[in-house]
């Protein structure tokens, strides 16, 4: 760690520290704590509140003031930590002065105003209240009657939700925790479609077709994950490649589903994407879902990132074609300002989810209420907790409006970035900016390559147009160096990923703290930082250099 964050470290813990009274007679309230056998006494229990709520307000208060990651070996944390628990028990001010001496360094600061990566992120004040909120009702959402306000208000912003997001009133959904889960929820019903019984007898000793699912090469893992977890095989997911704008190609798909029906090969579903992980993409839905309403094939569409700004008037055109599908994952954590994790997955006809997962034992038989919904028969879970109340919480205290003025606000600082690297010849955009998220690259000059001074469109080139294979590499490094310098910096935080083979940084908008000035702020740590590696950077500009240089 450098003197400077060093210090900038120290002095932020002392700040976020500073609402705690060290002189608590530890002794004393040690002693009181093991006498009695419950709970806190109430008096300690408010003024330990107090303190976190002070502690909150700071953190938040002053979170660009912290690295945005730490620079440490991995174990550096865990080596703190003592290697069993506690024999007896510690006053919480210990407690949160280890959280602001070890936890807070050691974590990357995903709602800092400087982070970039993955899409953002959604933390925001009325959801920090909400999750607070929720901790001490604690209830279990099985069954209506384990909490009816937590199973009523689950229905309630499920179809705030659906309405916001245009979606029909044929869909009901259920809020999952993750995408990945919502998704093998979704393959579960379209396996018992394409497989009828396979709930009661499985798969095996049945003489069943090989069941396909198809994709594009750009869909989430999610889905493989999903047929792994269902006995299908993530063989059997057929990555289709997508068009030079990043989506599905619908073509390809009708060509490799005759393909494997002549095959022998069930297609089971299809899934498109609306916002893919890497470049943002939407998939040509109406398309797709058409062919798939012809082919009788299930379609879900996974609108983990892009749901959320199907909000946004201008960006409705993301919602062609949700009408055919069968299935629909959305991410309010992801875009629509819940804080982690909360996903709804929508099923055209839910009862058809229902069929598959509801299953109660007799000792729950008492606790359900047949003419209302019990979520549990809505998936695997049993417990689950309330998410309903953080959403219903931050949806309240921002309303429609305010969510989509945050949504633009987020598309014109990407199409701002975009902006930049359009007029700095050292850079170029590695895909359409699409919603929040914006994919480039650093191609010159680079020290060593002979034909990539300013304005040259293809640099690190033979002369012949295209980069040797050494001087690509060498540029995807680059990049990729690029990304993990600024990184380990703790200036700011972005990822990379591999776009038709080349390695690219990106950029997820998402955060509301993040301003046009700390874009500007990063955009200018990654000029220099690409200014400083690629002058040390030495690349081989030809084949003859290539092999002159090992
Ligand atoms: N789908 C898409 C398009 C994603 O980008 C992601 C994760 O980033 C997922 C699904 C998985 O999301 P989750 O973490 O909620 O499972």
């Amino acid at each position: 760690m450098s003197l400077e964050t060093a210090e900038a470290v120290a002095r932020l813990g002392s700040a976020l520290a500073t609402p705690l009274k060290r002189g608590v007679n530890e002794r004393n309230a040690m002693q009181h704590r093991q006498q009695s056998l419950g709970d806190t006494p109430p008096d300690e229990f408010r003024k330990q509140l107090h303190e976190l709520v002070d502690w909150i307000a700071d953190f938040r208060e002053r979170i660009d003031q912290l690295r945005v990651a730490p620079n440490d070996k991995p174990g550096a944390i865990r080596e703190q930590f003592p290697g069993r628990g506690p024999e007896e028990g510690e006053l919480f001010e210990r407690i949160l002065s280890d959280v602001d001496n070890i936890i807070v360094p050691g974590m990357v600061h995903w709602s800092h105003p400087m982070f970039l990566g993955y899409f953002g992120w959604t933390s925001t004040a009325p959801g920090i209240l909400g999750e607070i909120l929720t901790a001490p009702l604690n209830v279990n959402a099985m069954t209506w009657r384990t909490c009816p306000a937590a199973t009523e208000l689950e229905t309630v912003v499920i179809d705030w939700l659906r309405q916001w997001v245009g979606l029909s009133d044929e869909c009901d959904g259920v809020i999952y925790d993750t995408a990945s889960v919502g998704i093998m929820h979704a393959l579960a019903v379209a396996r018992e479609e394409a497989a009828p019984t396979t709930r009661k007898f499985g798969l095996t000793d049945r003489s069943l077709p090989r069941l396909r699912i198809y994709t594009s090469d750009q869909a989430h893992s999610s889905v493989e994950k999903a047929a792994i977890a269902l006995g299908l095989g993530e063989e059997n997911v057929i990555r289709i490649p997508s068009d030079d704008q990043f989506r599905f190609d619908a073509n390809s798909l009708g060509q490799s589903i005759t393909k494997d029906r002549q095959n022998g090969l069930q297609p089971m579903a299809v899934v498109a994407t609306v916002g893919t992980t890497s470049t943002g993409s939407v998939d040509p839905v109406r398309d797709i879902g058409n062919f798939c309403r012809e082919a009788k094939i299930w379609l879900h569409i996974d609108a983990a990132y892009g749901g959320g700004f199907a909000m946004v008037p201008e960006y409705e055109w993301v919602r062609k074609g949700w009408e055919l599908a069968d299935s629909i994952v959305i991410n309010p954590h992801k875009t629509v300002f819940v804080p982690l994790d909360f996903s709804v997955l929508y099923v055209r006809d839910l009862e058809r989810l229902r069929r598959v997962f509801s299953l109660v034992p007799e000792y729950l038989r008492g606790d359900t209420v047949e003419a209302e919904k019990n979520y549990m028969d809505y998936g695997i879970q049993l417990g689950r907790r309330f998410r309903a109340l953080k959403a219903w919480v931050i949806w309240r205290s921002l309303g429609r409006e305010g969510i989509v003025a945050r949504l633009r606000e987020q598309i014109r600082l990407a199409n701002l970035f975009a902006s930049w690297i359009k007029s700095d010849e050292r850079f170029e955009l590695a895909a359409p900016v699409s919603m929040g998220v914006i994919c480039f690259r650093f191609v010159g000059p680079v020290a060593g390559i002979v034909d990539a001074g300013p304005g040259s469109p293809t640099p690190a080139t033979t002369g012949a147009g295209s980069p040797t294979p050494a001087a690509a590499d060498n540029i995807d490094k680059l990049n990729s160096e690029i990304v993990e310098q600024i990184n380990a910096s703790g200036r700011a935080y972005l990822t990379q990923t591999k776009l038709r083979g080349q390695t690219v940084m990106r950029i997820g908008l998402g955060n509301v703290l993040t301003t046009e000035d700390h874009l500007h702020k990063a955009w200018k740590i990654i000029q220099e930082t690409a200014d400083a590696l690629s002058a040390k950077s030495q690349i081989p500009t030809s084949k003859s250099q290539t092999s002159s240089n090992q």
